[in-house]
C-alpha cells in the first residue's frame, strides 16, 4: 500500500470531537467523522435533518467569479472597429456642428447627429455587453440542466438527486464516470480511482481507500481518504459521506480563482469580425475617392473651395455611418440564442455556443448502438447453457415471467448451473431494481438492470449481506467484463460475467452433471455458435464464469481458469422513430455509422434493421482498427459504416480519420474514456440520461434523452439557423451597398448636398431594416432544409451566390435611386415647385426604406416567389413590414420628428414614386427567380 499509510497518527482515537477538527477530515476514522456528522452509514440522513441542514448550508452551489471584471467586458466592447470609426464620426460631426454655431447659422437641435451617433454607439456597446453576460448566463443555465445527479441514502432509501441539493452528512455512492458533487470522506472503496485535475493539476488519477486515517499535514494532493467536489472517478466504486457543500468544498475555496467561462467567438462571429475590417477598409476608400473626385474639378481649375471640401467630408461621413450594419449583430445574437432555445425543446441541449452553427454543417453521424439506436431497456429472453437452452418470459423490468426448456415451463433453481449463473448476475451486479411510482425502475446500467430482473424472475433476491463483496473488477469497455469477488466462508467466490469472448477466454473448465471438466474445443465451438445465434437475432450476449478461492487471489492473476456457465441474449429493440431519421438523414447528404463495443453480429443485425448498412455489409471490429495504418482505416472508413466491439482510442482514431477527408464529424459517445474522442469530434454528444459526467463535461451538446433522433432534430435546427443568418445577412448587406453608392453619387453628379444625414441612416440600419431582420431571423425555416446536401464545413458564409447577390442587388438599389435622385432633385429645383427644395432628400431617404419591404418579402425564399409563400407562415414579418412603414410614415409627416430628423413632406405623388420604386426593385428580385427557374428548366431539357 502506499507510503501516506505509514504517518499515520497513532493517536487519532484521542482527537478531541471539536468543532475546528472539521477542517482536518482526513485524520478521523470514519466513525468519527460519522458521529462528527451526526448521521447513519446504513440509513443516511433523515428526511427532517435534510431539511434542516439545506437550511444551515444552503445550496450544494459554486458561485462562480468570473475573471473579467464587468467594466472589462464592457470596454471590450467599444473595441470593435466599427464602433471605433463611428465614434470618429461623431466627433467630426460634433465638430462640424460646433463651427455652424460660431458662425450662427444653427438649424434645430444642435449635435443632433453626435448625439444620435454616441447613443448607438453606447446602446450597441451595451447591448453587447448584455448580450456577453446572458449569453454566459444562459449556457450556465443550460450547463446546470445537465448537471451531475448524484446517488443518496436518506431515510435508509436509496434515490437520486440534483447535486444542488447535496448536504454535509449526506451518505453518496460514487461510481466511474460520476463527477463529485461535493467534499466526502470515503467509507467504502472498491479500486477507487479519482482524478483530482480540477483541483490539483495533476493529471493521472489517484488511488483512494477508506480505510485509513492520516496526519495533519498531510497534503491535498494525498488525502487517500477524501474524495473532493469537482473530482472525477475514473474507476472503481465506492460509498463516502459527505463533508463539506458548495463554497466550503475545497474546490468552492478557490473559484475565486478559476477561469470565468471563456465565450469564444462562433466561427460567424469571427467572420463577421473580417467583414466589419472589410467594409471600414472599403469605406475609407470610398470616401478617399470621393472626396478627391469631389476635388477635382475645382483642383483642376487651380481653385479651392472650402465649402465643397466640408460638404464631401460630410458626405464621408453619412458613407461611413452606412457602412457599419449596426443592426447585424444583435440580429445574430437573438438568432443563436432561439436556435439553442429551438434545440432544447427537441431535446438538444447545447453546451457551446459555436455548435448552433456547426450542427447545420454535420457531414457525418457516428452513433453508439446501446441506448442512442435503441431503447436501451433490456429484457433478457433467452439463456443458453452447454447443456440446456431456456426461453425467458416476461416484460419489461415486471421481475415476473416464465422460464421453458423446449416450449414446457420448467423451475430454474433445479437446474445447478442456470441457478449458478443466476445468482452470480445478481451478485456482479451494481443495479438497483425498485418498485417506485407504481412501476418497476431500474437504478443504473440497464445490462445489469436487466440481469437483476432475471434473478428476480427466479425468486433470487441476492443480498449483498450474505455475501458480501470483498473486491471488484469494474466494468469499462475496454475490458469489456466485470467481476466481483464475494466472501462466503470458508471460501472466495470470483463471478465474471462480459462479453462471450473475453469471458470465454478467460475460461478452461465447465460443469457438467457436478463435474468440473475441462472445455474441449468442440465446446469452445457450441458456445461460439450459440453466441452466434443470438447475435444474428439482434440480441445482446453476455457470457458468465465463475470460480472458487481458498484464499482471496492475488489481484491480477484472479480472472483467469474460470469455470464457464452460459450465456444470456438480451433483447435491446431498436427505437422505433430512428429508422426514419436515418432515412432523414440520407436525403441530406449526411452518412450515419454505428459504432458499437457490442458484438459484430448484435450489430449487423441492428443496423440492417435500421437502414444504416444492407444485410451483407461487411462489419469492422476494433481488433482490426488496431491493426489498420491510417491509410486503410481511411479507405475502411470510406466504405464500411458499422464498426464493432470498438474501443474508446478506436473511436478517437475513426474520427481523426474522417476529419483529415474532410467531413465534419458528429459523435456520441458516454464513457469516462470516450472523452478525448468526444473533444476531437465537431460536434461531441454525449448522453443525458446515461452518459458519464466526464463525457458530458467534453461534449458540445448533450441529448436529453439520450435519443439518435434528437441529434439529427439539431442538425435540422442548426441549418434552419444558418439559413436564417444568411438571409438576412442577404437582406442588410445589399441595402447597405444601395445607400453608400446614392450617397457617395450626390457630390460626383453635382448635386450639392448629401441626400441622407448620419442621422436618417442610423434610422435605416436599426429600425426600418433591423426590425424586419429580426422577424427573418424567426423564419420557420423550409420544409427543404433536410433535403439538400450540407453546406460544404470551410464554406464562406459568402458562398453559393451569396456574395454575388449582395452586390448585384445593391447595384440595382444604386441604380434606382440615383436615378430616382436625379429626377427627384430636378423636380424640387424647378422654379414652381411649391414644397422645400431639399424634399427631394426626404423622396430618397423614403424609397430606400420602403424597398426593403418588398426585400424582405422577396428574400424568404431563394427560388418560391412571395405568392407562393403563405404568408401567414411568418406572422410576424407582416406585422414587422406594417409597422415599419408606419414609422417611416411619422418620420415625414409628424412636425416634431419632421424637424428631428430633418425631413419635408412628401406630396402624394410623390410617395407614390416612393412606394412605386420599391415595387421596381421587387419586381426585378422575383423575375430573377423566375430568370433561374426558366434557364434551369431549359438547361435540363
Ligand atoms: P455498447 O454500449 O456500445 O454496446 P459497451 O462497450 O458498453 O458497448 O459494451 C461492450 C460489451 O461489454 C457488451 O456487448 C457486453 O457484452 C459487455 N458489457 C456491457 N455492459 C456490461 C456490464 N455492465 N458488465 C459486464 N459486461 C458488460
Ligand atoms: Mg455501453
Amino acid at each position: 500500500m502506499s507510503s501516506s499509510l505509514s504517518t499515520r497518527p497513532k493517536t487519532t482515537s484521542n482527537l478531541p470531537v471539536v468543532a475546528d477538527v472539521k477542517a482536518a477530515w482526513h485524520t478521523l476514522t470514519i466513525a468519527q467523522t460519522l458521529v462528527q456528522l451526526e448521521t447513519d452509514e446504513n440509513k443516511g440522513l433523515t428526511d427532517r435533518q435534510v431539511i434542516d441542514r439545506q437550511q444551515e448550508f444552503g445550496a450544494n452551489e459554486l458561485v462562480a467569479a468570473t475573471s473579467r471584471q464587468w467594466w472589462q467586458i464592457l470596454l471590450e466592447q467599444f473595441t470593435n472597429i466599427m464602433l471605433v470609426m463611428l465614434m470618429v464620426v461623431a466627433l467630426v460631426s460634433g465638430i462640424f456642428d460646433f463651427m455652424e454655431i460660431q458662425a450662427g447659422k444653427t438649424t434645430g437641435l444642435p449635435f443632433k447627429d453626435t448625439i444620435a451617433i454616441l447613443s448607438i454607439v453606447i446602446l450597441n456597446g451595451l447591448l453587447g455587453y448584455f448580450q456577453e453576460s446572458r449569453a454566459e448566463q444562459a449556457l450556465a443555465a443550460l450547463k446546470r440542466m445537465a448537471a451531475p445527479k448524484v446517488r443518496v441514502l436518506r431515510d435508509s432509501k436509496i434515490s437520486e438527486i440534483e447535486g444542488i441539493e447535496v448536504v454535509p452528512g449526506d451518505v453518496i455512492y460514487l461510481e466511474a464516470g460520476n463527477q463529485l458533487a461535493a467534499d466526502a470522506r470515503l467509507l467504502e472503496s472498491v479500486q477507487l480511482q479519482i482524478r483530482e485535475s480540477a483541483l490539483t493539476g495533476e493529471a493521472t488519477a489517484s488511488s483512494k481507500t477508506a480505510e485509513t486515517e492520516l496526519a495533519t499535514e498531510t497534503p491535498l494532493g494525498d488525502r487517500i481518504n477524501l474524495a473532493y467536489q469537482g473530482t472525477e472517478i475514473t474507476t472503481g466504486r465506492g460509498v463516502a459521506v459527505v463533508t463539506a457543500t458548495g463554497m466550503n468544498t475545497e474546490l468552492g475555496k478557490i473559484a475565486a480563482l478559476l477561469q470565468g467561462v471563456k465565450n469564444q467567438p462562433t466561427s460567424l462571429q469571427q467572420r463577421l469580425n473580417h467583414l466589419g475590417n472589410v467594409l471600414v477598409g472599403g469605406a475609407l476608400i470610398i470616401v478617399a475617392l470621393t472626396i478627391i473626385g469631389g476635388m477635382l474639378p475645382d483642383l483642376l481649375r487651380g481653385s479651392f473651395n472650402l465649402t465643397t471640401l466640408k460638404e464631401l467630408v460630410k458626405t464621408s461621413l453619412s458613407v461611413a455611418v452606412a457602412v457599419v450594419p449596426e443592426g447585424l449583430p444583435a440580429v445574430i445574437t437573438i438568432t443563436l440564442a432561439m436556435g439553442t432555445q429551438r434545440m432544447v425543446k427537441r431535446q438538444a441541449l447545447i453546451r457551446k455556443l459555436p455548435a448552433v452553427e456547426t450542427l447545420g454543417g454535420v457531414t457525418i453521424i457516428c452513433s453508439d448502438k446501446t441506448g442512442t439506436l435503441t431503447q436501451n431497456k433490456m429484457v433478457v429472453q433467452q439463456v443458453a447453457t452447454l447443456t440446456a437452452e431456456y426461453q425467458i418470459g416476461g416484460d419489461g423490468y415486471i421481475p415476473n415471467g416464465e422460464f421453458q426448456l423446449n416450449g414446457k415451463s420448467v423451475e430454474p433453481l433445479a437446474d445447478p448451473a442456470l441457478k449458478g449463473l443466476l445468482w452470480g448476475y445478481a451478485l456482479c451486479n451494481d443495479a438497483v431494481l425498485q418498485y417506485i411510482d407504481d412501476q418497476w425502475q431500474i437504478l443504473g446500467d440497464p445490462t445489469e438492470g436487466a440481469l437483476l430482473v432475471l434473478a428476480h424472475k427466479a425468486g433470487i433476491e441476492a443480498t449483498a449481506e450474505n455475501y458480501p463483496r470483498v473486491r471488484e473488477y469494474p466494468f469499462d469497455s475496454d475490458r469489456q467484463r466485470m467481476s466481483v469477488i464475494c466472501e462466503q466462508s470458508p471460501y472466495y467466490l470470483l463471478f465474471a460475467k462480459g462479453s462471450p469472448e473475453s469471458i470465454l477466454d478467460r475460461s478452461t473448465h465447465t460443469l457438467i452433471a457436478d463435474r468440473y471438466v475441462e472445455l474441449t474445443e468442440i465446446d469452445r465451438q457450441t458456445i461460439r455458435a450459440q453466441n452466434a445465434r443470438l447475435a444474428s437475432q439482434g440480441l445482446r450476449v453476455l457470457g458468465f464464469a465463475y470460480r472458487y478461492f481458498s484464499h482471496l487471489p492475488d489481484a491480477d492473476s484472479a480472472e483467469s481458469e474460470l469455470i464457464w456457465v452460459g450465456l444470456v441474449g438480451m433483447l435491446d429493440a431498436p427505437r422505433p422513430e430512428v429508422r426514419a431519421a436515418v432515412a432523414t438523414c440520407k436525403t441530406a447528404g449526411i452518412r450515419t455509422m454505428m459504432i458499437t463495443g457490442d458484438h459484430p453480429i448484435t450489430a449487423r443485425a441492428i443496423a440492417t434493421d435500421l437502414g444504416i448498412a444492407p444485410a451483407d455489409s461487411q462489419v469492422v471490429s476494433g481488433n482490426e482498427i488496431a491493426q489498420m495504418d491510417d491509410v486503410t482505416l481511411g479507405q475502411t472508413i470510406d466504405r464500411v459504416s458499422v464498426y464493432a466491439r470498438v474501443a474508446p482510442e478506436h473511436k478517437l482514431r475513426i474520427v481523426k480519420a474522417l476529419q483529415q477527408q474532410g467531413e465534419l464529424v458528429a459523435m456520441t459517445g458516454d464513457g469516462v474514456n470516450d472523452a478525448p474522442a468526444l473533444k476531437q469530434a465537431d460536434i461531441g454528444v454525449a448522453m443525458g440520461i446515461t452518459g458519464t459526467d466526464v463525457s458530458k463535461e467534453a461534449s458540445d451538446m448533450v441529448l436529453l434523452d439520450d435519443n439518435f433522433t434528437s441529434i439529427v432534430a439539431a442538425v435540422e435546427e442548426g441549418r434552419i439557423v444558418y439559413t436564417n443568418i444568411r438571409r438576412f445577412i442577404k437582406y442588410i448587406l445589399g441595402s447597405n451597398i444601395g445607400e453608400i453608392l446614392t450617397i457617395a453619387a450626390a457630390p460626383l453628379m453635382g448635386l450639392g448636398g448629401v441626400p441622407l444625414s448620419p442621422l436618417q441612416i442610423l434610422w435605416m440600419n436599426l429600425v426600418t431594416d433591423g426590425v424586419p431582420a429580426l422577424a427573418l431571423a424567426l423564419e420557420p425555416g423550409d420544409s427543404n432544409v433536410m433535403q439538400r446536401e450540407p453546406f460544404q464545413p470551410n464554406e464562406s458564409i459568402f458562398a453559393r451566390g451569396l456574395g454575388g447577390y449582395i452586390i448585384r442587388i445593391g447595384l440595382v438599389f444604386a441604380i434606382v435611386t440615383i436615378g430616382l435622385m436625379k429626377w427627384a432633385f430636378d423636380r424640387t429645383h424647378s422654379v414652381d415647385y411649391p414644397g422645400d427644395p431639399d424634399t427631394w432628400k426626404t423622396i430618397v431617404f423614403t424609397t430606400l426604406c420602403i424597398v426593403q419591404m418588398g426585400h424582405a418579402l422577396a428574400v424568404r425564399s431563394v427560388n418560391k416567389l412571395v405568392i407562393e409563400i403563405n404568408p401567414f407562415s411568418n406572422p410576424l414579418l407582416l406585422w414587422a413590414i406594417l409597422g415599419t412603414i408606419l414609422l417611416q410614415l411619422a418620420v415625414v409627416y409628424v412636425a416634431p420628428l419632421r424637424s428631428f430628423f430633418g425631413t419635408h413632406p412628401l406630396s402624394l405623388f410623390e410617395l407614390g414614386i416612393c412606394f412605386g420604386c420599391s415595387l421596381l426593385i421587387f419586381i426585378w428580385i422575383e423575375g430573377e427567380k423566375l430568370f433561374v427557374r426558366w434557364f434551369r428548366s431549359k438547361s435540363r431539357s
